[in-house]
């Protein structure tokens, strides 16, 4: 399980993330949690630097998808503001949207690396698909419910495994 949660890589904010490192690595596709990964919670405005590294992926060839447990509405708001796809409800880590991701963009699983803030939903659904995983700081502590379990939980994991 600890294996299953454990992220390829660590950063503090999704604009650190290399984007000339994942090309070379084989990378074509980005998966990207929307709440606390983007956004801070309950806002929709994307700040500047993390927009110009998003429009920096495409600019670069990336095929980007947002991937959201929130609700629908808020995610197709959030995607066309942007211009982006975009899928709410998502049910991470479960493999409904990752495949359909996968056949949409026409990538292998190694081809594409999911990029979030919960081990739980967005590593552990990486995982689960055999695709790579960046973990990243969340930007905010607020959290809906479900987020605050997960996080619990994610501590309870990581004490287990002696960190
Ligand atoms: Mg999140």
């Amino acid at each position: 399980m600890i294996k299953k949660i454990r992220p390829d890589r660590m950063v503090k904010a999704v604009e650190m993330i290399d984007l000339k490192q994942l090309k070379q690595s084989g990378i074509r596709a980005l998966i990207i949690d929307i709440d606390n990964t983007l956004t801070p919670h309950h806002k929709d405005v994307i700040s500047d630097s993390k927009l110009e590294w998003l429009k920096q992926a495409a600019a670069q060839g990336f095929l980007v998808y947002l991937l959201s447990n929130n609700q629908v509405n808020r995610i197709k708001s959030i995607s066309s503001t942007y211009d982006l796809h975009g899928y709410g409800f998502a049910f991470k880590p479960f493999s409904v949207y990752y495949k359909k991701i996968l056949k949409q963009s026409g990538c292998q699983p190694k081809e594409v690396c999911c990029i979030g803030d919960q081990l739980l939903t967005d590593i552990l659904g990486a995982k689960l698909q055999g695709m790579a995983s960046i973990y990243v700081e969340p930007i905010s502590p607020r959290d809906i419910i479900f987020s605050r379990f997960s996080r619990w939980l994610e501590k309870r994991l990581m004490v287990k495994k002696g960190n």
